[in-house]
């Protein structure tokens, strides 16, 4: 037998047994299973005010939240956006029959690098589509003031970014439109779902028809929508989470601080930022290592920890622009940070229940390999 237990990057909050036995009675009683029923709703009031928002539209996953969006702003044209993120940031753009025009980041918070965002802009340009990667917040009045002077459409991908604040307000208020996924792996989970946040009330009246096939009403179709409804069983499990997101967020803090007391001054890591002005969620622990300076490479540590039973990922490896499906229509040498610090992250196992003596294992692994390599 092992005398310790696998460490993955993530593990998903639950609520207990009971607590969620009791929550999905209701579904039992009433036969109502999905198509905005009445947890749907519960959640949806709640989630805006958890997040501070006008508005909250739910879906089925933050995926489908994303397609959509960029739908319902009937957008054509070149979309720009970061190639440092997850694959459904750059499909969501392609698969609307827009084409992505890939702009650099920033070394230090990893969102996009806003002085090379104006170079990119042509009449083609229609929308700009930042991440709040790993939860550092871009520099939303920035793109604020490029997009109203060209007359762009901003949508924020706030996936990592639950729960946060910018300067007090609420993540998802920026831009035209954001969007959150309440993926299992997510700070905040429905097991699968997402939503939309926006203070246009005709956009959320068109996803609300969109995630349901378009329909208006029994007799009338009014646009080419598909399936992306939350159904009940996942709303009762956001309520539920809902209820202990706030004690995740703060173990998840304590954690973190676990990594920087552990990782601080350590030659050639470059370790999580903290925004002024900005509320984290503590969501990844990112760590950037310049094998010059560590004495050992990003894929030693991984290797590292994989042999010790520790499963760190290595977000976001490779750039969108660099995966096979886009093979010859995009170049990652056009976004040279970007790639950089693609083939130097690693991101730590972070979640709230993870022990702080494994932290130190983790850590521990670290520094041995890259003592071992000077
Ligand atoms: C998780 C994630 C998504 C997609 O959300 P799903 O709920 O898994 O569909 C989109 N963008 C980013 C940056 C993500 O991390």
């Amino acid at each position: 037998m092992k005398d310790t237990e696998s460490i993955y990057v993530t593990r998903s909050s639950m609520p207990s047994l009971e607590e969620y036995v009791e929550e999905i009675r209701d579904i039992f009683d009433s036969h109502k299973l999905t198509n905005m029923g009445p947890k749907h709703r519960e959640l949806q009031k709640q989630l805006e005010g958890y997040l501070n928002v006008p508005h909250a539209e739910l879906l089925v996953n933050g995926h489908m939240a994303l397609e959509m969006t960029l739908q319902a702003f009937d957008l054509k044209g070149e979309v720009i956006t970061t190639p440092f993120t997850f694959a459904s940031t750059t499909h969501a753009i392609v698969r609307n029959g827009l084409t992505p025009v890939f702009c650099d980041i920033d070394p230090k918070d990893h969102t996009l690098d806003v002085t090379k965002i104006e170079a990119l802009i042509n009449d083609r340009t229609c929308a700009i589509l930042p991440v709040h990667v790993y939860g550092n917040m871009c520099n939303v009045y920035e793109i604020e003031r490029i997009a109203g002077k060209h007359g762009l459409r901003v949508i924020y991908d706030a996936a990592h970014a639950f729960g946060e604040t910018l300067d007090g307000k609420g993540a998802g208020s920026f831009g035209d439109a954001s969007i959150f996924s309440f993926h299992a792996t997510k700070v905040f989970n429905t097991i699968e779902g997402g939503c939309v946040t926006s203070s246009d009330e005709s956009l959320m009246k068109r996803l609300y028809e969109l995630k349901n096939f378009g329909i208006k009403n029994a007799e009338t179709v009014t646009a080419v929508g598909a399936n992306a409804k939350m159904n009940e069983f996942a709303a009762a499990m956001g309520i539920c989470n809902l209820r202990h997101v706030d004690g995740d967020i703060e173990k998840r803090s304590l954690v973190s601080g676990r990594y920087l007391e552990r990782l601080d001054g350590a030659k050639g890591l470059q370790l999580p930022i903290s925004q002024s002005g900005v509320k984290s969620n503590h969501s990844y622990f990112p760590v950037t290592v310049d094998p010059e300076e560590a004495g050992c490479t990003r894929d030693d540590i991984f290797d590292a920890l994989a042999a010790s039973d520790i499963h760190a990922r290595k977000y976001f490896y490779p750039l969108t622009n660099a995966f096979d499906c886009f093979r010859g229509q995009y170049d990652p040498n056009d976004t040279p940070v970007a790639k950089r610090v693609s083939e130097q992250v690693i991101t730590l196992p972070i979640y709230p229940d993870l022990p702080l003596n494994e932290v130190d294992r983790i850590c521990d692994v670290i520094l041995k390999t890259m003592s071992a390599g000077r």
